[in-house]
């Protein structure tokens, strides 16, 4: 496992280069949950994402063993937080993305300075591709989430939710491929182990739950959940042994349970949050998380959505 230091110096290293995020609170959301709400406002944080964590970590720790080319495979956060960190770091960076990867996607990695290589409409395609062009360039592949330095960074968010909460009965996050919640585990469960520490996936991307029951990495074929951010199929080597041994619970959401997290942050709180960003608020507000009256910090993973989108993600009401 990443040890508490190794998320510490990861902190040291990248505090300077992000924002530490505020803590939001709503005492319409308390109500309704009849818990103590704290959310942790990562959708504010640069590029957009807490992914911008990791990223810093692991193309820091390229640029010291020399590196001056990095590659990611990810038209999403990953791939924004790799090109922003690689254009901040003066090394240059080629992103893989899907030929049908989204306008805006594209023009954000390009805004931030990074060069563009279609491929493929899978990741299966794109990772092969990705480690081979850092190969001949004598540059270096970034992991999205199965790699130490991704993951020591990406716990640095919970050591910041520590700092700004104290007496914290759970904390909650999104799990994808893993990588957010084994920092958070990394860091939470090596300095305070009392706390709970609660996952959660859409029904229909439930590979972490499937391979956490099984005991073993199992694979589903493929979703169309509207969190895309947690569209992975399976967990990592590395997050899956993690989670295995450290997370205390796996909770699944719906699709309109997403949906209602989503609305309520965007009308109530004037947050504009991405559905993955909204996964783990989905589970508390549906009262699947913590009991009646605890202290439950919940990480609101990013804020990157295409604003034509918005329409489809809010529902009618009939009066
Ligand atoms: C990547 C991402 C996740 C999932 O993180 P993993 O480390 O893959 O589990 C959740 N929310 C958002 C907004 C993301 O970009």
């Amino acid at each position: 496992m990443i040890s508490l230091n190794d998320v510490e110096k990861a902190h040291k290293k990248i505090q300077d280069r992000i924002h530490m995020t505020p803590i939001l609170t709503s005492s319409q959301l308390n109500k309704h949950c009849v818990r103590e709400v704290f959310l942790k406002a990562e959708h504010l944080q640069k590029t957009g994402s807490f992914k911008i964590r990791g990223a810093t970590n692991a193309v820091m720790q390229a640029v010291e063993t020399g590196a001056s080319f990095v590659t990611a495979a990810s038209s999403g956060n990953h791939g924004q937080a790799v090109a922003y960190t690689a254009s901040k770091l003066g090394v240059s960076a080629v992103i893989i993305v899907p030929e049908d990867a989204s306008r805006a996607k594209i023009a954000a990695i390009k805004d931030y300075g990074a060069e563009i290589e279609y491929c493929g409409k899978t990741s299966a395609e794109r990772i092969p591709r990705a480690k081979q062009l850092a190969k001949e360039r004598n540059g270096v592949y970034i992991p999205p989430y199965d790699d130490a330095a991704v993951i020591a960074g990406q716990g640095t968010i919970a050591l910041e939710i520590l700092e700004q909460l104290p007496n914290l009965d759970v904390i909650v996050a999104p799990v994808g491929g893993g990588g957010l919640m084994s920092g958070v585990l990394c860091a939470v469960k090596n300095s305070k182990p009392g706390i709970r520490v609660v996952g959660v996936e859409p029904e229909s991307a439930n590979d972490t739950y499937l391979s956490l029951q099984a005991g073993k990495i199992t694979a589903i074929s493929g979703t169309s959940t509207i969190a895309d951010g947690l569209r992975t199929t399976q967990p990592g080597d590395l997050t899956f042994r993690i989670l295995q041994e450290h997370l205390d619970e796996l909770v699944l959401v719906t699709e309109e349970e997403i949906k209602e997290a989503f609305q309520f942050l965007l009308e109530r709180t004037k947050q504009l949050v991405e559905p993955s960003g909204a996964t783990a608020l989905a589970a508390v507000m549906a009262g699947k998380v913590g009991e009646p009256n605890e202290r439950v910090a919940v990480v609101l993973s990013g804020g990157n959505v295409d604003l034509y989108q918005i329409a489809t993600l809010v529902k009618k009401r009939n009066v």
